[in-house]
């Protein structure tokens, strides 16, 4: 191969690009990328840049000097609209056509739309730079009244920062628990419940039928039950989408995000992709109902970024691909808690407190079938990471349990 195509600079994006060179590649890498900015780090979007603590300059994933020293054929600010595999192409959106020998997409996700979503000002998403600048001066003085319609992670690490900043903040979420999704119910409220103990009015089971205003500015938020929350900013958080949509004119599988095999290929011959698009199998969890995933966190987009960069040159070179194998870990700051979680969870899995109470810092197991599936802490950082490993081998409950009592002991 004498020329890498990667769309997406972002973290999947940047990683690839690294670990090409750092493996070697000594060709052309053109890193394709709808923002204009170069690869910055989106947790502190919600945290310590929207709070005013951390400055732009402070999240970016890499200073200039090593940026530059990739040696990248930069084009920033330019989108990805169509993928032509037969002829190893790719559109952009400034009209040109860009060949490439091998590609990787790490094109991410981006924030899904309520669909009743109107374009008033104080309305907005968290995904980007500019949408969390934009927030950051909407809550500085902490005199704005504060919607979050979502109570997933971002949801709630913006409520808890702009409560910080001393606004009323109230949380509307439509299932019966806030974090349902990620930790399942019953964790879901007790690792939220530093929420109610900072002031957040967190109001779940609630459905948002619109939103209201005048002058183009938005003044509330309309329950279906007739209720009108005022509101000078709302921020809609309610989940992600893969964003592939420039791909669906290819021969590419999509089923929420790029389907691939286990080494992160998708069946184009030369095309790899990486990161929050993905959707994979999973081999730590070969044989659990979920072993097919598309995973929205950090450490993902940063190892699958180099693992598919890894296998394009195996594949090119002739040489043995590796599977992506990894037990996800997500990390989330609200108020002075630290959420953590390494593994799966689902709805029905058994659930297992093993240290500290509910009503504070405390850890959990998860189950599923005699087996370890996830671990959950709530400001006990040390009690999670040692259960990695674990859930990588596919312990079993007796084991974990055991572990769990060491730990604790
Ligand atoms: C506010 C916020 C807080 C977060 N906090 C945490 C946390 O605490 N812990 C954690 O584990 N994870 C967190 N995450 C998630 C984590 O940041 C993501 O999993 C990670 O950014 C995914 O990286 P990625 O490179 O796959 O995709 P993305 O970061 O989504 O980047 C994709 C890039 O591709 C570009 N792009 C998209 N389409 C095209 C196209 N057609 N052509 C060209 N370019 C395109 C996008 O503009 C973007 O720059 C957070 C995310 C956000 C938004």
């Amino acid at each position: 191969m004498e020329h890498i195509v990667v769309i997406g600079g972002s973290l999947a994006g940047l990683r690839a690009c690294e670990t090409l060179r750092q493996e070697e590649f000594v060709g052309r890498i053109t890193l394709v990328s709808a923002e204009t900015e170069t690869p910055y780090d989106r947790p502190p979007l919600s945290k310590k840049l929207l709070a005013g603590e951390w400055e732009p300059d402070r999240i970016r994933l890499r200073k200039t000097d090593e940026f530059e020293s990739l040696g990248l054929d930069l084009r920033l600010g330019v989108r990805a609209t169509a993928l032509d595999g037969d002829a190893r192409s790719v559109e952009l959106s400034d009209g040109t056509t860009l060949p490439y020998d091998g590609l990787i997409i790490a094109t991410g996700s981006a924030p899904r739309r309520l669909f009743t979503q109107p374009a008033l000002d104080g309305v907005q998403e968290l995904r980007t730079l500019h949408d969390s600048l934009t927030l950051r001066d909407r809550i500085a003085d902490g005199t704005a009244r504060v919607v979050v319609v979502g109570a997933g992670f971002i949801g709630l690490e913006v409520a808890a920062t702009a409560r910080q900043k001393g606004c009323a903040v109230t949380v509307l979420e439509g299932a019966p628990a806030p974090l349902v999704r990620a930790l399942g119910m019953e964790m879901g409220i007790a690792a939220a419940s530093v929420h109610g103990r900072n002031g957040v009015d967190l109001r779940c089971d609630v459905q948002v039928q619109g939103m209201e205003g005048a002058d183009g500015r938005v003044h509330g938020v309309r329950l279906a039950n007739g209720e009108l929350i005022p509101a000078d900013v709302v921020v809609v958080g309610v989940g992600v989408l893969p964003a592939v949509e420039w791909l669906e004119t290819s021969t590419l599988a999509l089923r929420d995000g790029i389907v691939c095999d286990a080494n992160l290929f998708t069946g184009l011959p030369g095309v790899y992709a990486a990161g929050d698009c993905v959707r994979w199998p999973n081999l730590v969890f070969e044989g659990h109902d979920d072993c097919e995933m598309r995973v929205e966190h950090w450490t993902n987009a940063a190892e699958q970024g180099a693992a598919a960069a890894r296998n394009l040159l195996a594949a090119d070179r002739g040489e043995e691909q590796t599977a992506y194998r990894a037990v996800p870990f997500f990390w989330s700051d609200q108020f002075d808690s630290r959420i953590q979680f390494v593994g799966r969870a689902h709805g029905g899995d058994d659930i297992h407190v093993f240290a500290g109470t509910t009503d504070g810092p405390f850890a959990a197991l998860y189950g599923w079938e005699g087996r370890l599936r996830g671990v959950l802490g709530v400001s006990m950082p040390k009690l999670v990471m040692p259960f990695r490993s674990l859930v990588a081998a596919g312990a079993s409950w007796d084991d974990a349990l055991a572990k769990a009592a060491e730990l604790s002991s």
